[in-house]
């Protein structure tokens, strides 16, 4: 022997589902089919309600997808007809036809049907409730044309009848069959656990339509048929399509029951028997045809009500947690909304400052602002983003960072209006403004820092900064600079004359002059300490340096301060100069000792003077006098 064969309990669990499938619709068809025809005897000789088809179906759809186990319940299904009916004392060849037409009509309303139809769920759609209605006829229809030879052979009815019969015997049969059983197979409340409170809740207006059925049909004095529509309206709207499926079923019960007992409003009809139940067949078929779609779009409505609800509740919450304030608003501003978080923000409800002219919340100053973001809304720039300081209800302005996004229309495809996220920046806006103050003082400190307090003008250690920057600029792009030191004449014995308050107003004066004689912006001039000033001078070389310097002491000279101790008179300046070279871009220490030798040397020549510090050729200590 090669492989084993699988073991007989591992095949039944493998096949458990679809053994389940098929042994059920066979017991069940059989068993309804049995019913049917018992029912009959003695009463009549035609069928009124074919459920087996409804049954099988109610069986077959939730498995439907898998090919292989329906096709096994379908044949197991057309063996339960052939069954019912043989055990019903039915012929064989009569028994096989209807085995095998309910067959075809079983196959023909499931592939209608399967489409979207695999549970009782996808009826309460209203698409699906159209497509049952549909598949319930045609079904039907095709069954009948098959049957109505065989039924015509055997109950001796004139084919037309016959056909019209059988149509509305599956018709109402599917109709009325097919949602009860998907509905215990595969209904969301099928559980008696689940659908409970509904019931117990609605079982007032179980009891109402139950009760007034029941007098309908047990009553045959009054045509009353048309009396089931309220109960039927009322347990509809409290039960939805469980509801219309409970009507459907229990209707055609008692209607059938009632009227093959000779009960009910049909009896007052003056026709045959088979007519009476044509008429009842109709009516059963309305009740149902209203019932379904009624409840389905019931649930339809009531689900679209929970999604809807489910979803405000949703925007509610996000919307009263957040510390964002949201402002929806069309551009003439007539529709407004405002989140609650614009409590948190201003003070007031939502309701309140909606009562507010729009106006006032703005800041005077802010306003004219805000209507141009408005504008240019309108104008279709689609975002802004600005501050502004909207108003508190305690009195007082909040700093407020607005992000404005217009929204369109959807159908127009226009601007209609925007919507304004906004957050509370008043801290954070207080803590820029802290932050402003103290950047400003901290510049002023150290323009302070910089400054000489006597004569105004930048002390040595902005020289220093400048000097660096100079040299470093001028490596960049290797222009020329010349540097000058300038010391005033014989101070000491002008402090010595005049008194040391005179000496503090000559500096004075002597600072003021050297800075209105410097004509370019670049130039630098700064007091070096005591009564020396510095000079630097960007971008110049000797030549204009000389000139420079020239004027300098003549614009000190023309103060005429007078002063004994100087051999013309008045207060003068000595003044030396030193061009930049390769030496004092290296080091900014050597270009100040060339200025301070020449200044040395202008000294030693007499003072009241220029002198130049020449140093281009190497080694050379060449002072260059300036003419006075
Ligand atoms: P020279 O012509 O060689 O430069 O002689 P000088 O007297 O000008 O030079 P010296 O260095 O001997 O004296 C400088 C004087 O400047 C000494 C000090 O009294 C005076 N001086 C320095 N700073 C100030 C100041 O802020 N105010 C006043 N009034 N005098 C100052
Ligand atoms: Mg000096
Ligand atoms: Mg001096």
């Amino acid at each position: 022997m090669g492989t084993a064969a699988p073991s007989s309990s591992s095949w039944f669990e493998r096949n458990s589902q679809c053994l389940r499938a098929a042994s059920t619709a066979l017991v069940l068809t059989t068993v309804a089919v049995l019913l049917t025809f018992r029912s009959l005897h003695g009463v009549h000789n035609a069928i009124y309600l074919w459920p087996a088809t409804g049954i099988q179906l109610g069986i077959l759809l939730p498995v439907w997808k898998s090919c292989r186990m329906r096709l096994r319940a379908q044949i197991a299904g057309a063996f339960g007809v052939f069954f019912g009916c043989f055990l019903s004392g039915l012929p064989p060849w009569f028994a096989l036809s209807i085995a095998f037409i309910s067959f075809a009509d079983v196959w023909l309303v499931g592939t209608i049907l399967s489409v979207s139809i695999l549970g009782f769920e996808d009826l309460k759609k209203r698409r699906n409730l159209w497509r049952f209605l549909v598949g319930a006829q045609a079904g039907p229809a095709m069954g009948a044309l098959l049957s109505s030879l065989p039924v015509t052979y055997f109950t001796h009815l004139p084919l037309l009848k016959s056909a019209v019969s059988a149509l509305l015997a599956d018709s109402l049969g599917l109709l009325v069959i097919l949602p009860a059983v998907l509905f215990i197979y595969t209904g969301k409340y099928r559980r008696i656990s689940v659908i409970a409170p509904y019931i117990r809740a609605s079982a007032g207006t179980f009891l109402l339509y139950t009760v007034v059925l029941g007098y309908i049909f047990w009553q045959s004095s009054y045509p009353l048929l048309f009396a089931i529509f309220p109960p039927m309206v009322v347990l509809l709207v409290s039960m939805g399509l469980e509801g219309g499926v409970y009507i459907s079923a229990v209707t055609a019960a008692v209607g059938l029951y009632a009227t093959s007992h000779g009960h009910g409003p049909i009896m007052l009809i003056h026709a045959g028997t088979t007519d009476r139940f044509i008429i009842l067949q109709m009516y059963l078929a309305m009740v149902t045809a209203t019932a379904l779609p009624v409840g389905a779009l019931w649930d339809e409505r009531l689900r679209a009500e929970i999604v809807a609800n489910e979803a405000r509740e949703v925007y509610q919450t996000l919307l009263s947690h957040a510390d964002d304030m949201i402002i929806l608003s069309s551009l003439n501003s007539e529709q407004r909304y405002v989140s609650p978080a614009c409590e948190k923000i201003t003070g007031w409800t939502p309701e309140e400052f909606l009562l507010l002219d729009r106006q006032s919340t703005f800041h005077p100053d802010d306003y004219p602002l805000a209507e141009l973001v408005v504008e240019s809304i309108r104008q279709g720039k689609m975002h802004h983003q600005f501050r502004y300081r909207i108003a508190h209800k305690d009195g007082s302005w909040r700093w407020v960072e607005a992000s404005v996004t217009a929204y369109l229309n959807p159908s127009s495809h226009e601007v209609s209006g925007y919507v304004g996220t906004l957050r509370d920046i008043t801290e954070h806006h207080r803590i820029e403004q802290q932050r402003d103050a103290l950047e400003r003082d901290r510049e002023s400190l150290e323009q302070l820092a910089q400054t000489d307090p006597l004569t105004g003008l930048p002390n040595r250690r902005a020289f220093d900064s400048t000097l660096q920057l100079e040299i470093f600029s001028s490596a960049a792009t290797a222009p020329q600079a010349s540097l000058m030191l300038i010391d005033i004449d014989n101070f000491k014995r002008f402090n010595d004359t005049y008194g040391h308050q005179a000496g503090d107003r000559c500096l004075i004066a002597v600072a003021d002059a050297l800075r209105g004689a410097l004509g370019r912006e670049a130039d630098f001039v700064g007091r070096w300490g005591g009564e020396e000033f510095v000079v630097l001078l960007p971008g110049t070389p000797l030549r204009g340096a000389q000139i420079v310097a020239a004027e300098l002491l003549r614009a000190v000279r023309d103060l005429n301060i007078p002063h004994e101790h100087s051999h013309r008179g008045c207060v003068t300046v000595s003044i030396g100069i030193a061009p930049l070279d390769d030496d004092s871009r290296a080091d900014s220490r050597a270009w100040l000792q060339k200025a301070d030798r020449a200044l040395y040397e202008s000294k030693r020549m007499g003072k009241d003077q220029v002198r130049v510090n020449l140093t281009m050729y190497e080694g050379s200590q060449d002072t260059d006098a300036i003419a006075s």
